[in-house]
Formats: C-alpha cells, sequence, structure tokens
C-alpha cells in the first residue's frame, strides 16, 4: 500500500476565502474577541480581520463560508501525538504504563509493518482533521512504521506537522533494563541515519508546512553518550528535540540511581536543553527542575488524560506556567487517551488542576485555550506563523460550530468550546489557506478507505503478535 491510496485527489488550491458571520476568538496578545466578523484569506495568509464593512473594502473573494453559529478558533496544535498508535486503539485499556508496554504496546508496535504504520498514521491523520487539529509534533517513528511513507501521507492530507525519528541505544525503560520487544529495538547508527536523510528529504518542505526534529527514545534507552550526539546533531540540522521524560516516578529514581542526578539536570548535562525542546509529560518534575525548565525555555507538552488513565500522575502545571514555563497541550496516543480530540484534552486539563488545587480559577477556559494553540505555536518555534488568527499569520483556522443542543446557551465563546465542545462540533477546518475539511467532509483523506483498512489491520495485528483482547478488556 502506498501513501496516495488514502488520499481522495490533489490538494484543494489555495484560493481567495472569505469566513464570515463568524464569532473569531483570536487569541492575538490582547486575546481579542470579534463578534459577526469576518476573515479574508488569500495565498495562505490572513490578509484581513474584522467587520464585513473593513474585510470587503478590496477583497473579492472566490470562495465563502458562511460561519454562522460557529466560533473561528485558531487551529489546535497538539505537541505530543503517536501516529502509529492509532491502530492500536483500546487494546490495553486499564493497564499501569509499564504493563502497558510490556505486555501489549511493545509486543504489538515491533510486530508492525510498513503497511501498519502507514495505516495507523493516516487513521490518525483523519481523527486529527475531523476535531480540528491543524498542527502536530510526533514523537518518534520508528524505522518498521515507515517514516518516508507517512511524511508523504502528511503532506497529501494537507495537515501541518513535525515527525520525528526516534532514536535510541540501549533497550531499556526507567526501572528496566533489556526489556524492550525485539521488534522495537534499533542500532544507532540506522536511527542517525535516518533522522537526517528524513530531514533531509522532508524539512521545510510545502513553505514549512512539514517539519522534521529529532527523537530522543526515553531515559532508558539513550545513553549519556547519544544524548550528545542528538544534541550535536540537532544544533548542525537547526532543528528541534522531543522526548518523554519525568512520566512516571521511576524515571526520578532510575536518574538519580544511573547518574546521580534528577532527570532534567541529566539533560542539562548531555545538552537536551534548549529553546526547540519539547518533553512530553513532566509528572514527576521536582522544583529545581522546572526553574531548569524556565530558564533554558524548554516546553513541556501537558498530556492530561494519558497521564490520568495509565494512573501516572498529575503535572504540576499551574505551578509550571506561574514560574514561566511553555506548557503546551498533547493527545498521546490512542491506547492510553483514546482519542486525538484537542477540545476533550482541553477540559481534561482545566478539570484536573481544578480538583488537584480545589481552586476553580487555576487554571480557567482561556488559559487552557492558551495552551493548546499559542502556547503549542511557541513550543514549535513557530509563534510568528500560527497559534492565532493575525493579519500576516498563515491561515490555520478551525471553525466550530456552537448551535448544538449540547452548547446553548452560549455566552462565552472559549467557556462552551472548552466546556460543551468536542471534536466532533468541529465542521470546516483550514491549513495553510487551503480547505481540508468542510461541513465535516475531508477533502484530502479517503474516510472509507482508511477505516476499511483500519479494521482489516488491526485484527491482522492481533493474530500476528498472538494477543487477543477479551470484551473485558485487560
Ligand atoms: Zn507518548
Amino acid at each position: 500500500m502506498i501513501s496516495s491510496s488514502f488520499a481522495k485527489k490533489a490538494l484543494p488550491k489555495k484560493s481567495k476565502i472569505l469566513v464570515e458571520h463568524a464569532t473569531i476568538v483570536t487569541m492575538d496578545a490582547q486575546e481579542k474577541v470579534i463578534h459577526d466578523g469576518c476573515i479574508a484569506i488569500d495565498e495562505g495568509i490572513i490578509v484581513a480581520l474584522g467587520s464585513r464593512e473593513e474585510v470587503m473594502k478590496e477583497f473579492i473573494p472566490e470562495h465563502k463560508i458562511d460561519a454562522s453559529g460557529m466560533i473561528a478558533v485558531p487551529g489546535f496544535i497538539d505537541t505530543h501525538i503517536h501516529l502509529a498508535q492509532a491502530l492500536l486503539r483500546g487494546v490495553a485499556d486499564d493497564l499501569s504504563l509499564v504493563e502497558w508496554l510490556y505486555k501489549r504496546i511493545w509486543p504489538l508496535q515491533g510486530n508492525f509493518t510498513q503497511n501498519d504504520g502507514l495505516i495507523s498514521s493516516a487513521l490518525c491523520m483523519l481523527e486529527m482533521i475531523k476535531s480540528g487539529t491543524t498542527t502536530f509534533l510526533e514523537s518518534g517513528l520508528h524505522t518498521r512504521y515507515g517514516s518516508f511513507a507517512i511524511a508523504e501521507l502528511l503532506e497529501l492530507s494537507g495537515m501541518r506537522g513535525i515527525l520525528s525519528k526516534m532514536i535510541m541505544d540501549t533497550n531499556g525503560y526507567a526501572s528496566a533494563t533489556n526489556i524492550m520487544h525485539p521488534g522495537m529495538v534499533e542500532d544507532k547508527d540506522a536511527c542517525l541515519r535516518e533522522a537526517k536523510q528524513l530531514h533531509n528529504a522532508w524539512n521545510g518542505k510545502d513553505s514549512g508546512r512539514i517539519g522534521v526534529w529529532l527523537a530522543a527514545r526515553s531515559l532508558g534507552a539513550v545513553s549519556p553518550a547519544l544524548l550528545k550526539e542528538i544534541s550535536q546533531v540537532a544544533s548542525e540540522l537547526q532543528t528541534g528535540i522531543t522526548m518523554h521524560l519525568n512520566e512516571v516516578r521511576e524515571d526520578s529514581k532510575y536518574s538519580l540511581d544511573q547518574y546521580g542526578v534528577f532527570p532534567v539536570f541529566h539533560m542539562q548535562n548531555y545538552g537536551i536543553l534548549g529553546r526547540k525542546t519539547v518533553f512530553a509529560h513532566m509528572v514527576w518534575a521536582t522544583d529545581d527542575e522546572i526553574s531548569l525548565l524556565a530558564k533554558w525555555g524548554s516546553s513541556v507538552s501537558h498530556c492530561p488524560s494519558s497521564n490520568s488513565k495509565l494512573a501516572s500522575g498529575i503535572a504540576r502545571i499551574p505551578e509550571m506556567m506561574q514560574v514561566g514555563v511553555n506548557v503546551s497541550l498533547g493527545c498521546d496516543g490512542a491506547p492510553c487517551n483514546n482519542t486525538y480530540d484537542m477540545i476533550k484534552e482541553m477540559k481534561m486539563a482545566s478539570l484536573i488542576q481544578k480538583a488537584r488545587l480545589l481552586d476553580p480559577r487555576v487554571l480557567d477556559a482561556q488559559r487552557v485555550l492558551r495552551i493548546a494553540t499559542s502556547n503549542g505555536a511557541y513550543a514549535l518555534g513557530l509563534q510568528n506563523k500560527i497559534g492565532s488568527i493575525e493579519v500576516g499569520k498563515r491561515a490555520d483556522i478551525a471553525l466550530v460550530n456552537i448551535s448544538n443542543e449540547h452548547c446553548l446557551p452560549s455566552f462565552s465563546p472559549v467557556s462552551t468550546l472548552v466546556y460543551s465542545c468536542s471534536g466532533s462540533d468541529v465542521d470546516t477546518l483550514i491549513v495553510d489557506g487551503r480547505v481540508i475539511m468542510e461541513k465535516r467532509e475531508v477533502l484530502t483523506l479517503d474516510e472509507a478507505r482508511i477505516l476499511e483498512e483500519a479494521r482489516k489491520a488491526a485484527s491482522d495485528l492481533l493474530a500476528r503478535a498472538d494477543i487477543r483482547i477479551n470484551t473485558h478488556n485487560a
């Protein structure tokens, strides 16, 4: 199977688009909201914004979108996803992280073919588009998933995305060593070679819509020498680094036992901290580690559903933001969430902090929307291009219907979005000035084909890995 098997046709062209009658939640520096507003888009850029009279002065649209009853928000930016886990939805419910990895995820991923990698990525991208995500950061592709075919699929999907090649040289995880499924173990030199090739071939493609970073696998799977090498390669390529860190308590213990310091200090010692570094999770970060992240300008990708479902803990997000850490949001993977729905993720992020700190104001709707949009753009170094609806920025916009029964009455558009909506309320999605979903019809990917192939591939994969899921889950 090849990438174009899942594409409908050529990408929609970047026409002169007028979005009209929208409640525009700009997320600009003033976080302005424009009622009954218009957005004019030309050649992928937002060229005018405001009332109909202001916008229509010199603009002749080729394509009009009536957004009555909808809010226009910056497309969501998911800074921690696993494309290759969409196919594993529901295979490991109600297990703790370590068991979840050893018993189900690694044996299944270790049996992946490149076809599985492609089908899973198509399913994941389809779900992201249908729930309003315009940009994502992939947390690390194994060679067996077929990173080049996935890059082609990303190009065809019309989404904005950053791919990364997983880099490793040992096969441990936190408290244990030599426990990774043999199908997951990769050679260090081959990892670095593929990472560079993927970067050369795809980074910056289509006016920067596609990017390529490096992914350090985990604390227990990357030696200090390799961390140093990853840091050097990232600075040579002028690209970013992403990594899972401080996800479970065992991470701190492992780092202290092996290296005598907490994980973030260990990363500092080997050059991993920097402005273009995104750490997923950070549930168990100490105060000193949080201060260090703020000092270096590294970002955190908060994954509240994953951390809750795997019983890993609750990250101290308000405390991190208080000292200046840039916090963004991630859905992680289908087996630990089980969806790639950033609207649901925003609600989860907000509610768990209120309950933890007994304070309803601690992470309000406005701040959580910032985490899912402008903070995500900052984490990826794309804050001058995306993350808000402003003249001069790339047109990455989600139109969300807030007129359904579960949204009414609606007094504050941002509160309605965060607390009442879900991804299925997203009506239309524009990425880089192309309409890639209109009235819930995805225009770039072949939805029926993806669903059919995903069903088939998932049952073949389980049979190949000799894993049976009973109806009572684990
Ligand atoms: Zn993850």
